[in-house]
């Protein structure tokens, strides 16, 4: 290690805005490379709380709490996706936020990311903005009467979205003049494929193998290590991700959630500018993980040539499925994590185990 990348960590505190698991597995990274937390979350139970230095129990939009953090925090990043924008603008005058907020700010409303990753010449599945009831009929004209309705803001989980079939539209008239709604094609998939892309502050790109993602009720339950699609649809992938990446601008980490459809064409569906749920298995399957990698780029420290130890297979533990913890624990190829959370609650993300082969 050079001496300067030393001077980079030594004393230095990583501020995290949210304490969900996702933040608790990058403090535990960037602990494991001596650097301290300080993170931020409006629930007193975080899990991430149960890793952290320095400990900011507040809603986000609390100027006075948002001062505290900056004074905390070398750097900041942040592992959820609907700080709101005045709190990020706040921030970002005063910091550098990775992976940056142009990101955040077109991740956190569907209708400007749909429309911005078209605009890149990707392909999405066929979208239309929903201002009134009427709209829903006119577009589930244009798309055959099957569709999928979604809140442009704060979906997470399949949550705020309702499937359309043969134009029977749920009986939602109020909620729709009230939120804010887009509607989808249903794109016929023969897989569902992810690609995290860490790009450094040099701009070179890192860029991890797709895996392969399994759904229910809009819910991820498996990510496999490797997918089964061929080398050339990988590629493909790998650089519409790099190319979302950069035009971005991110700095630090990103995941894009792909569909594939029967004539191997890839379709984006969503893309997430933090660590991901569906690069749990980078944690065992490499020799660098996802949330180490980001703690990396924004420490400037060197990242090598990620590889590949193991194929994985990455389980999501649920409230309705947490007794897996029990059968998962003298098997020798599992691997446990169990993020601490206050309630087992059924569809709630409590764990996750990588099954190494
Ligand atoms: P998360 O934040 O957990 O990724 P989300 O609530 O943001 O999920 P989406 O990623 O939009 O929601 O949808 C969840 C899942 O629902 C997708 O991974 C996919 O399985 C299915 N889905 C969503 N949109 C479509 C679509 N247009 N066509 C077919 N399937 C879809
Ligand atoms: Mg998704």
């Amino acid at each position: 290690m050079k001496n300067n990348v030393i001077k980079n960590i030594t004393n230095k505190t990583l501020g995290i805005l949210g304490g969900g698991q996702l933040g608790k597995m990058i403090a535990v990274e960037a602990s494991r490379l001596g650097i301290k937390t300080c993170i931020f979350d409006p629930n007193e139970n975080a899990p991430a709380f149960q890793n952290a230095n320095i400990i900011i129990n507040s809603d986000y939009n609390n100027k006075k709490a948002l001062k505290k953090f900056l004074k905390h925090s070398d750097k900041v990043t942040y592992e959820f996706e609907n700080i709101p924008l005045e709190s990020l603008n706040f921030l970002e005058k005063n910091s550098q936020i990775f992976p940056g907020s142009k990101a955040l700010k077109y991740s956190q409303d569907r209708l400007f990311e749909k429309e911005f990753i078209s605009n890149l010449g990707i392909t999405v599945a066929p979208f239309y903005q929903i201002k009134k009831y009427i709209d829903v009929k006119d577009a589930l004209e244009k798309l055959k009467g099957n569709a999928i309705l979604k809140t442009r803001k704060f979906g997470y989980d399949g949550k705020g979205q309702h499937i359309i079939k043969k134009y029977r539209i749920p009986n939602i008239k109020d909620n729709i003049e009230k939120n804010k709604y887009i509607i989808e094609g249903i794109i016929k998939f023969k897989k569902e494929i992810s690609v995290i892309v860490i790009i450094k502050k040099d701009g070179f790109a890192v860029c991890y193998e797709p895996s392969e993602n399994k759904h229910v009720n809009g819910i991820l339950r498996e990510s496999v290590f490797p997918a089964k699609i061929s080398k050339k649809t990988k590629n493909r992938a790998k650089a519409i991700a790099v190319k979302l990446a950069r035009s971005l601008n991110i700095i630090g980490i990103i995941a894009i959630e792909m569909f594939v459809n029967k004539n191997d064409e890839i379709i984006v569906n969503e893309v997430a500018p933090r660590p991901h749920n569906s690069g749990h298995w980078t944690m065992d399957a490499c020799n660098i993980s996802q949330f180490e990698a980001l703690v990396r780029v924004i420490f400037d420290i060197p990242i090598p040539h990620i590889e590949y130890y193991h194929n994985c297979k990455m389980i999501n533990i649920l409230g309705e499925n947490y007794n897996v913890i029990e059968k998962s624990l003298n098997k020798k190829y599992h691997k446990l994590y169990i993020y601490g959370k206050d309630e087992i609650k059924e569809g709630r993300k409590l764990g996750h185990i990588n099954i190494l082969s």
